[in-house]
């Protein structure tokens, strides 16, 4: 989830890029880099290399493959070593294998209690790192953890953990600047869902938030992205590009989150409820080239789904 929110934190780049500057400027090694981990892979994010080139941006790893592991393996503190071939964790290790000697240092980057990525200085010649290299690199990789946490927050909403308005305004000026695929923009609002705060509380109320977004995320084929932007209201990008008819494309997609929403029971009390949704559609570039005004076709073609009698998908007409 973290590594592909990355290409839409605003602040991140910076900070990462003057982290890793200020670690060359101390530490006198050749290569820092940032990456990002999961059991499969390790995604080097950001690298500086000083004079050979050791590890580009953007490089991917085998996860048994990296120090990384290591770090992750070693807790919350660094883990320090200054000779690779000497070290009991990495004498044998496939990397040391492979580039002979050198020495490493790396600290996790923490988000919500959980390693996520690291910080890492890296050389193929030993080198003995000082007490106040270790200091920095911990401060700085603390830095970049909440520099994330703050990032994450601030395209994420916190009740489903979808993505927010503020996201959608970000990922669709990228998307802009890349590309000019189409886009079909759903918006999607709730039938009655003030029945379900009215009847049984605001928590249920958030139960039925959350198990919509559950319903959307798992139905929405791979590369949509699904926000929440307000109460009971949802966006659902779609990148029907590739399919050879965009119209049926977006219905069939349409109808599966109709579907599946107001098949899906909702256990409240020991009873089981069902809700259901009305959706707007417009499309980039066709009915608009700025996400405000495509918000605004997609939503008054929504309460026209609402007014023809609900659970109903309308897309945006000229008038
Ligand atoms: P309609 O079919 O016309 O959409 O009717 P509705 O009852 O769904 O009405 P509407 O969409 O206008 O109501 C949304 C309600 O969602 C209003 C507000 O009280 C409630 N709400 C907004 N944010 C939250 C939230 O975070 N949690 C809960 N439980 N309720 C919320
Ligand atoms: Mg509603």
């Amino acid at each position: 989830m973290i590594q592909q929110d990355i290409n839409y934190y605003k602040n991140f780049d910076s900070i990462a890029k003057e982290v890793l500057a200020l670690l060359a400027q101390t530490i006198e090694v050749n290569t820092f880099f940032l990456s990002l981990l999961n059991p499969i892979q390790s995604f080097t994010i950001k690298s500086f290399n000083r004079n050979a080139k050791l590890i580009c941006e953007g490089d991917i790893f085998p996860y048994n493959m990296v120090y990384c592991k290591l770090v992750v393996e070693n807790g919350l503190e660094p883990l320090v070593i200054p000779n690779l071939r000497e070290h009991e964790l990495t004498s044998g290790h496939p990397a040391t294998k492979f580039i002979g000697n050198g020495c490493f240092m790396g600290a996790p980057l923490i988000n919500e209690g959980e390693i996520i990525g690291t910080l890492c200085a890296f050389d193929i010649k030993p080198h003995v790192f000082k007490e106040y290299d270790l200091i920095l690199i911990r401060s700085l990789a603390a830095l970049i953890s909440h520099t994330i946490l703050i990032e994450k927050g601030i395209i994420r909403d916190p009740l489903s953990g979808l993505y927010n308005r503020h996201f959608i305004d970000n990922y669709f000026d990228y998307h802009k600047d890349k590309t000019n695929d189409e886009l079909a923009l759903l918006y999607i609002d709730l039938d009655h869902f003030k029945f379900f705060n009215d009847s049984f509380g605001h928590d249920a109320g958030d139960d039925v938030i959350k198990k919509a977004a559950e319903c959307f995320l798992q139905t929405v084929p791979e590369g949509s992205h699904v926000a929440r932007i307000g109460g009971d209201e949802f966006i659902v990008l779609l990148h029907p590009s590739h399919c050879e008819d965009l119209m049926k494309n977006t219905q069939q997609n349409a109808e599966s989150l109709l579907n599946h929403l107001s098949t899906m029971p909702i256990h409240i009390n020991g009873n089981d409820h069902f809700v259901s949704a009305s959706i707007g559609i417009s499309f980039y570039p066709h009915n608009g080239t700025e996400m405000g005004s495509l918000l605004k076709k997609a939503d008054r073609s929504m309460y026209m789904a609402k007014e023809s009698g609900r659970k109903k998908i309308q897309y945006f007409h000229q008038q």
